[in-house]
Parts: C-alpha cells; structure tokens; sequence
C-alpha cells in the first residue's frame, strides 16, 4: 500500500553511492542534491505509530496441553517427553482442564466475553520442533474475545482493545548453538500450553506499549495463570508495527518484529521501527510487510522474512479432540476462585484506608505486596504508616539485596509492632527506621521493642528529664537566645539538635521543641 506524502517539504532519492574500487568524483548538481539530502529534516511528528502486540504466555499447569508430560521449564533436552509428545502414530490428545481454568481467569480479568463452545484446530505448518506437522490452536472460536487492559501513561488512562485470547500448543526448541554441525532438537516445551493474547492496534507509542506489557504481566501474574518471566520466554511478545499520516484512518503496512526477551526492548525494537518506517515512507518508498528481529547488542532490527502474502495454514478442525463445552457452573467456579483485582483493591484502600492515589498504587504494584499489607493491617490499623514502612526501608532493603517480597525475613507482625513503637511515642521513625530495623533483620527471632530496649534507644518523654536538658541548653547559649528573641526564629533548630546531642538521640523530639517553644516565648 502507498503512503501519502504529498505534504512532505522536500523529497529526494537516496543520495549517491561512492563504490569502493574506484575513485568517483562528484559533479556539481550533485554535491547540490547530497547537501539537500543531510539537510532534509523529517518531519516525524507528522506521522503516527501503530501498534498491536501478539502476547504469548505459557500456562502454570503441571502437565502439558494434551498429555501428562511434565510442562515446568528448562530440565535435561527431551526428558518430558512421551509417546504423545512425540507424535507417534496412534496417540491421541487429551484435555488439560486446568489450562482452560487459567484461560477463563485471564479472560475474565481483562473483562473478555468467554466463549462456551469451544473446538480446537489443526494449525499445519512444517517446522523441525514441531514434530507433529500441525500446531493445535483454536481458530474460528477464541476462548476469550473483546476484552481490554487498561493503561496509563503521564496520567492519561486509555483502554487497549483485545481482539481475542486462545488456547494453543507451544512447539519444542531448535538450538543451533550447541553442535558446529547440526541443530539440535529439545521438545521439552513442545506440547506446553500457550495462551495467545491479541491486541487490536491501538497503542501509539513505545511508552503506550510499555505500559500495556507491564499490566498484563502484573495481571498474569496476579491470578497466577502464568509466571511472566520474560527472560525465560514463558511471556514472549511480538509487536506489530506501522506507521501513517496523522488523520489517516487507513492502517499503514506493518512489519512483525519478534525476540522481544524483555519489557525495555519490546519498546527498543518498536522505536526503531518507528523511526525506520518513517524514514522509508518519507523517502517515497513503499513498506514491504515483513517480520523482522530484533538484535538487542546492536540496537537494530533485521529482516527474517518477507510476508507479501498470507501463510496457508490450511486450517480445519481437530478430529481427535471432541469440542468442549463450558458450563455456567464451571464459569461461576472459576470466577469465585479469583482473587480481587488490583484495581478493586487500589479503590478500596483510597475509599475506605484513605490512602492516596499514589500510595494505593504503590501497594497494588504486585500481588506479594497486597498480600503482605493485609496481613500487616491484622496486627494495625496505621494503615498510612503500614504503606510507609512497605514502600520505604521495606523496599529499599529489598532492592538493595536483590531479594523478593516473598522471601523477606520479617514477618508482617514485627512491622505492625515497629509501627506501634513509634505511635507509643518509645522511638521515632528515624531510629525505627536504622537502628532497629537492621538490628531485626540481624535476629528475626526478635520483637521490636525487645532491640530497641536492649541497645537502650526507648526515648525519653519524661518531662522533667527533658527540661532539664532544655535549660541546660538555654542556658550554654544566651547568645543564641537573644537572637532568637529578637526574631531569628529559625534558631529553635539549634536548640534542638543540641537537646538531642545531650540526650544522647533519646530525647522524644516532638516534646522537645513543644518545651523549648514555651521556654523561650
Ligand atoms: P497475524 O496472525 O498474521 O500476525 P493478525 O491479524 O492476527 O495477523 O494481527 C496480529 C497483530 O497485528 C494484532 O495485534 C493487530 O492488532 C496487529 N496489526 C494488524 N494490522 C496492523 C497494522 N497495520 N499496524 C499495526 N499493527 C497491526
Ligand atoms: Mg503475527
């Protein structure tokens, strides 16, 4: 398809090529043109960018799609293998109940309509891992259609269409690295259930599909439908790329741009393409739909092959597998089985926690952090404090270690009784915070308030201990105070930092200035 460029300020072929075995020596309308060209700007901002990713993600079953080999990752090369995986003659296929269960969670939790009759089909192709011939999918009836993942991006919340979920059959792996000679086969994934998740095109921008990568993975991961690990390839996604004039309604010519092992460069790979499309189109040349990938070292993408016309799939349906039918009462199971969502949770800790957007959001990040907080607000209902503790020293310890929420060794009691020690007014949240903390994390055994007494940091709130630290350091500065009184206010900090000093940190410091601002006025 041609793009429109007529508005384009300044159109020109590509510029001269120098050949290397000869000297070649410009002529002036030349020179002319070449420098025309180095000065043509682009206009990109003129067009837009279309996008639609192909998410794959493998399900967390026991066993496979259609047998009872092992479905976990990695293992020795073809040790969760059997006859069925193998395809040989006279096996047939039989149901994973399980990964229909995980497919209706997904689907209901993007808010998908969940098709009850269900067929699967034989998708044929010819492929060395896929020992079969065939690829069974499901073609005319996606388990899960319409739908939609929710995005936000600079504070702009934009639904992205889904045009279908389906159930399908991962192929095993071709390793060409590992003999000089041959390729060799693993089936270990061959047979591992798949659900393909199909966008419309509607994302515009890298960020936009950023954010849509990052939601659905935070949500596969929230039902526990699949791990969403990236790098291991049991999320794996394809983006679909193109670009038109702005106000164009017609979709330009796509290119598919796969080995996308991360987030990052799934948005590397498109703003590329971006870039390269417009580039093409600008130079008023035609987009050949192709599939390219992405080579990540160079930073580039790379043509694997051309896709001018449709593949035949020659599609029919599976006639080992019957259809399968799903029950209302199946559905209504499933559906009770699901947890509560994030975005339920982020309004119920606005609205009844009061906490702020930004706060609701932080916790609703992942389902360990939901998880950890509401067994935290058991043991208090500081719930601000709670969120404080969570995403500050929490947090911060557990990046600084490398270590997930899930393998954290304190347990959600001993932050609610750091909370409490602070509200009893025993330390502040400065010394909770250091001292206590790590000293905690030192003997996990511990209660709170056992360290904090042990390394003698139980503040002093006794009033007479300190006033008599308070009018020691009024009296060491009458200097001080006479500026104080004369209106350098400021000074109070000074004052207090020396109480503090005294005190040795026990002071309890809210007192502190309360005395010192009566003493001095
Ligand atoms: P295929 O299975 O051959 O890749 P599909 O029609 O299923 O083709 O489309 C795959 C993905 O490509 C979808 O996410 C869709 O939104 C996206 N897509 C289709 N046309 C375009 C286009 N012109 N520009 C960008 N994305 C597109
Ligand atoms: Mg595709």
């Amino acid at each position: 398809m041609k793009q429109k460029v007529k508005s384009t300020p300044l159109r020109l072929r590509s510029p001269p090529v120098v050949e290397a075995n000869h000297l070649y020596c410009y002529n002036l309308p030349e020179i002319v043109y070449l420098i025309a060209y180095l000065c043509a700007v682009i206009q990109y901002d003129k067009y837009e960018a279309v996008i639609g990713l192909e998410v794959h993600a493998q399900l967390l079953t026991k066993s496979k799609l259609f047998c009872g080999d092992s479905a976990a990752f990695g293992g020795d090369p073809n040790t969760h293998i059997s006859p069925i995986t193998l395809a040989h003659p006279g096996t047939l296929p039989m149901m994973n109940k399980q990964a229909i269960e995980h497919a209706i969670k997904l689907g209901l939790t993007l808010r998908c309509d969940i098709e009850q009759q269900n067929y699967f089909a034989r998708k044929n192709y010819f492929y060395p891992d896929l020992p079969k011939g065939y690829q069974v999918s499901q073609h005319t009836t996606p388990i899960c259609k319409n739908g939609h993942v929710k995005i936000k991006v600079e504070d702009t919340e934009r639904n992205i269409r889904l045009n279908r979920i389906h159930i399908e059959e991962d192929a095993g792996k071709s390793l060409h690295d590992v003999d000089e000679n041959f390729t060799a086969i693993d089936l270990n994934r061959a047979g591992v259930p798949l659900l393909e998740i199909v966008s419309e095109p509607d994302l515009h921008s890298s960020d936009e599909a950023f954010a849509y990568l990052t939601e659905l993975r935070k949500l596969v991961r929230w039902v526990e439908v699949c791990d969403g690990n990236m790098e291991e390839g049991s999320l794996r996604c394809d983006a679909n790329v193109s670009v038109r004039l702005k106000g164009d309604i017609k979709l330009g010519t796509r290119v598919e741009v796969k080995n996308l092992n991360s987030i990052r460069n799934v948005k590397r790979a498109i703003d590329i393409e971006i870039k390269r499309l417009i580039e093409i189109v600008e130079s008023g040349n035609k987009v050949i739909q192709e599939t390219r990938s992405f080579d990540a070292d160079n930073n580039t993408t790379f043509s694997l092959r051309s896709k001018e016309e449709a593949d035949d799939y020659r599609y029919f349906p599976e006639p080992d597998l019957t259809p399968f039918n799903i029950t209302d009462e199946f559905l209504q199971q499933v559906k009770e089985s699901l947890p509560a969502l994030p975005e339920a949770l982020e309004k119920k800790y606005k609205d009844v926690f009061q906490l702020s957007d930004y706060d609701a959001q932080m916790i609703c990040q992942d389902k360990t952090m939901v998880d950890y907080f509401e067994a935290t607000i058991k043991h208090s209902n500081h719930y601000k404090a709670v969120v404080n503790w969570l995403i500050g020293p929490v947090k911060s310890y557990l990046n600084h270690h490398n270590i997930e929420l899930n393998g954290f060794a304190l347990k959600p009691q001993q932050i609610a009784a750091l909370v409490q020690l602070i509200d009893d007014g025993k330390v502040n949240f400065n010394i909770a915070s250091t001292r206590i903390f790590e000293a905690l994390l030192k003997e996990t055994n511990k209660e709170p308030l056992q360290i904090a007494t042990e390394l003698n940091l139980i503040q002093d709130s006794n009033a007479d201990n300190l006033a008599v630290w308070v009018d020691e350091v009024i009296a060491k500065m009458p200097d001080k105070v006479k500026e104080y009184k004369s209106g350098k206010k400021g000074l109070i900090g000074l004052f207090a930092g020396e109480v503090k000093k005294i005190s040795k940190g026990k002071a309890d410091m809210q007192l502190v200035n309360k005395l010192l601002a009566e003493k001095l006025n």
